[in-house]
């Protein structure tokens, strides 16, 4: 199993190479364009911060959407936290007025920065850049969507149907002067990680991106507000998420923490492509949040040795299970924010997704052994091959004979889940 494992490790990332490809000449392009435009130049100092789940390499179903957060260089800034949605929605002001470039993106009282005037510059400067520059090159613009920080591109080569990828683009604002009271004591990793790495985090810059609550009747603040982002540690503590330094260095210390944080989002994807209406408020970054909890707490490499792989993503199934009957998942980060509170979470929908975790774990995982519709859309050679879905205990026969298969690792797991069960 672990073999065939990381077998199929080494085949997405070769997938990814052309994609990778594409995406990073469009990328450059555009830092070009936007380096060398005439029409905004406060966007013309940009630089990529990139983040996001490629990166991170745990993509499951759809390796091919890419997040670049694009960094605006941008004076001093005063933050002042939205109360209340405890300490993940800022106001974001500068610390004094300005004739700089910047003054285009501010409301009235000339100091504060507005978000959606930079998502709207950004919109209409992406817009502009593709059909200067890749007009019928396969990307198209998707549309404007309120609660989103990002432009949307997506990609559909003509050639290929299956090619199809995304990209988000958001501009993003740089705090360097240390991280705001809310999120101050930094994340718990002291046994983990340690506590000086949670020094080296803390004293890193914060990031914001233009994004309001979700909700309807917004006050005035909230529309214009930005949200606190740490995907750059995320990412940070994605690579180097070893007790010990040495931890996924090499063949034998391997580990099986980033297959179980897959399995979680392949899960959370799956329930969310069943029940689109009922779990909308459910997204990948519950599963994530919950993982870092599950880390920081089960600390030792040798819990998370592949040879572990069920018991431990029991565990991580258990604990998220756990945090959504009380309905209480706290940001990893901003501690006293419940990402499971409404209004970003309604009582219905946690109530809802309560029942799915349960008949799921009772039923060993029905949603893992279906691979979503998206999955098809992964240009690899593998599933190519063999592009029958796994459908129940027939396949899983099937998928045993015919080893190669791309999600045979996956069957393999939920067997041992299932067997992990009985034990427990
Ligand atoms: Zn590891």
């Amino acid at each position: 199993m672990i073999k065939q494992k990381s077998r199929d490790l080494r085949l997405r990332k070769v997938d990814q190479q052309s994609a990778v490809k594409t995406v990073n000449h469009l990328i450059e392009s555009l830092l070009e364009y936007l380096k060398k435009n005439e029409d905004q130049p406060f966007f013309r100092d940009v630089s990529v911060l990139t983040s996001g789940s490629y990166y991170e390499m745990v993509k499951i179903n759809k390796p091919n959407e890419f997040d670049i957060m694009l960094k605006l260089k941008v004076p001093r800034l005063e933050l002042s936290e939205l109360e209340e949605y405890q300490g993940l929605f800022y106001k974001v002001k500068l610390v004094k007025a300005t004739r700089k470039e910047i003054q285009h993106f501010l409301l009235e009282d000339e100091r504060t920065i507005s978000a959606t005037k930079i998502k709207e510059e950004m919109h209409r400067l992406v817009r502009k850049f593709i059909s200067n520059h890749f007009k019928g090159k396969g990307w198209v613009i998707n549309r404007k969507l309120v609660n989103s920080p990002a432009v949307t591109l997506e990609y559909n080569n003509k050639e290929k149907e299956d090619d199809v990828m995304s990209v988000d683009i958001v501009p993003t604002l740089e705090v360097p002067q240390g991280w705001p009271q809310a999120a101050r004591s930094g994340p718990n990793i002291d046994n983990w990680l340690g506590k000086k790495c949670r020094r080296q985090f803390v004293s890193k810059a914060v990031y914001f991106v233009p994004k309001r609550p979700k909700g309807r009747n917004l006050k005035d603040d909230a529309k214009e507000s930005w949200r606190i982002s740490f995907s750059h540690i995320e990412k940070e503590m994605m690579q180097y998420h070893g007790n010990k330094k040495t931890c996924c260095e090499s063949f034998s210390n391997k580990c099986c923490r980033k297959r179980c944080l897959q399995l979680l989002k392949c899960l959370i994807e799956g329930l969310k492509q069943r029940y689109p209406k009922e779990l909308e408020p459910l997204c990948s970054y519950h599963g994530k949040t919950a993982f870092f909890h599950v880390l920081s707490d089960r600390v030792q490499d040798s819990l998370w040795s592949p040879g572990q792989m069920s018991v431990s993503f029991m565990k991580l199934f258990g604990y998220f299970e756990r945090r959504a009957l009380d309905g209480s998942l706290l940001h990893f980060f901003v501690r006293q924010h419940n990402l499971f509170s409404p209004p970003a979470f309604p009582k219905r929908a946690l109530a809802f997704l309560t029942n799915a975790l349960k008949e799921q774990r009772e039923l060993e995982f029905p949603v893992l052994k279906v691979p979503s519709p998206s999955a098809a859309l992964v240009p690899d050679t593998d599933a190519l091959l063999h592009p029958n879905p796994i459908n129940g205990t027939d396949s899983i026969v099937a998928s045993e004979r015919s080893f190669k298969h791309v999600y045979a690792w996956l069957v393999v797991v939920i067997v041992c889940v299932g067997i992990g069960c009985v034990f427990v």
